[in-house]
């Protein structure tokens, strides 16, 4: 009698979701799997089903690695939302390598070796991977972190031997670069590049902050920096994720090294975080040039010096005031560091600008602003306003839709403008999440503007602008 209730109710209760995920990779439904889970918050699986579903997804991210590695990578991304296992991370950044996402392999490995210090397969992989990018500091330091007594051990070892060896022959390098400079009369106390990289190793602006890389000791890209004067004479330092170039090769900002090590720190920041936020990050080098706040208003006019913290334009930030690095700058840095990310997507250059609308492209920076500062979006104060002004009949004139081909920042108000920007992206995100906003915006971009941003938010949200619109508007008056 009683095991006939058992199975009665048994039979009454609804598939659970790891019950729905794992039947789904029992059938190989790979399509469907990632359908079921590819949206909405994983918090609202209850705990203990998290495991199996992201068990589940990835199996799925295994099965496609071979021969659809971006697909694999959507699957393994969302296996990790669910439950940052040792074989999620694993695949995930299988597949992020595979599909050319170095940022992203990068930032998982990190990950696997701080979550699961006794595997020696993350560092290993990490470790190869900074050696393909000539960061050879970086990969000892990471290879070091192969337990002495786990299957990668050997491999790690003669890897290891070349990383130093590697590293011996970059000091030696800038060794002899700071013997010439001073021969032709550099001073060897401004740059860090007149100062061998093994004596850089302790120096704390070369160390990457432990949000980024917990537990790690592993310098930043500056390790590989070279330094050179560009074709307009500017002084540069290079690496292979930021160029930072001085508008004025004679400023002085204070100690040069150490400042440049905390810009490098905010990029890198800024480059993570982003990954976190959006899904992806920027792949190519970014320009970084410096002004003081004098320069700035020659070069860009009185204006746009007096509104904005900086500027992103063809491939290359430009900061206002760059002198103080103060949490307003920091979160410039951040948003400018988006546009980058956006332009990189569409295809460079300013080509993001040219297919989506200013709104949008002003929207996804403020929003990933507002997540930096950790703030739900704009002030109270600026809410009322907005509040304000879209229940009156003036409403269309700060509609997202007049921002199409105008920049928030030649509007009336541009702060309430950028604000508004923002709160169109926020209700994006809110919807869908970060992956579909980013298929948003390649299949605008790749399409060269066909589709349509109108079009494809149709498609893709099954909204027209009318509607997007009217929720901002909601959203405004809802707090
Ligand atoms: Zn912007």
């Amino acid at each position: 009698m009683r095991s006939l209730l058992v199975a009665l109710l048994v039979a009454a209760t609804p598939q659970t979701p790891a019950q729905k995920a794992k039947e789904l990779s029992g059938q190989k439904a790979w399509e469907e799997l990632y359908l079921a889970f590819s949206s909405g918050d994983a918090t609202a699986v209850p705990p203990e089903q998290r495991a199996g579903v992201s068990g589940a997804l990835v199996k799925g991210c295994q099965a496609l690695l071979k021969d659809d590695a971006v697909m694999a990578y959507s699957l393994g991304e969302r296996a990790v939302v669910f439950q940052e296992s040792a074989p999620a991370l694993r695949c995930l950044a299988s597949a992020a390598r595979k599909t050319e996402q170095r940022a992203a392999a990068e930032a998982t490995l990190v990950k696997g070796v701080t979550l699961f210090p006794k595997d020696g397969a993350f560092p290993l992989e990490l470790g190869k991977l900074l050696l393909e990018e000539q960061d050879s500091a970086g990969a000892q330091a990471a290879l070091e972190k192969v337990p002495p007594r786990s299957r990668e051990a050997a491999e790690a070892k003669k890897l290891l031997q070349q990383a130093r060896q590697q590293t011996l022959q970059e000091d030696s390098a800038r060794a002899e670069a700071s013997r010439i400079e001073k021969k032709l009369g550099g001073s060897p106390s401004r740059g860090a590049e007149t100062r061998p990289a093994s004596a850089q190793a302790g120096d704390d602006s070369t160390v990457v902050a432990l949000e980024t890389r917990p537990g790690m000791s592993v310098r930043t890209p500056r390790v590989g920096f070279e330094s050179g004067v560009n074709s307009l004479g500017m002084r540069v330092r290079a690496n292979s994720r930021y160029v930072i170039t001085y508008f004025n090769n004679d400023r002085d900002f204070a100690q040069r090294a150490e400042y440049e090590g905390r810009i490098v720190e905010i990029l890198d920041t800024a480059h993570h975080f982003v990954q976190k936020v959006l899904g992806e990050t920027r792949e190519q080098p970014v320009t970084v040039v410096l002004y003081t706040s004098a320069e700035f208003r020659v070069v860009f006019g009185d204006r746009v010096a007096n509104s904005v913290a900086g500027i992103y334009k063809t491939n290359a930030i430009h900061i206002n005031n760059a002198a103080e690095l103060n949490s307003q700058n920091k979160a410039t840095i951040v948003h400018e560091y988006v546009h980058a990310v956006m332009a990189e997507i569409c295809g460079s250059g300013d080509l993001d600008t040219a297919f989506l609308p200013m709104w949008f492209s002003e929207g996804v920076a403020m929003f990933v602003e507002w997540k930096y500062l950790d703030i739900p979006g704009p002030t109270p104060d600026m809410m009322e306003q907005i509040h304000a002004l879209l229940s009156t009949s003036d409403a269309r004139v700060m509609s997202l839709r007049s921002m199409t081909k105008i920049p928030p920042i030649r509007m009336g108000n541009a702060g309430m403008a950028y604000d508004i920007s923002g709160l169109g992206v926020k209700e994006l995100m809110r919807r869908e999440g970060a992956y579909r906003l980013m298929t948003l915006t390649r299949a605008v971009c790749r399409g060269r503007g066909q589709p349509s941003f109108e079009k494809a938010l149709l498609t893709h949200y099954g909204m027209t602008m009318d509607d997007l619109e009217k929720e901002v508007e909601e959203s405004v008056q809802k707090r």
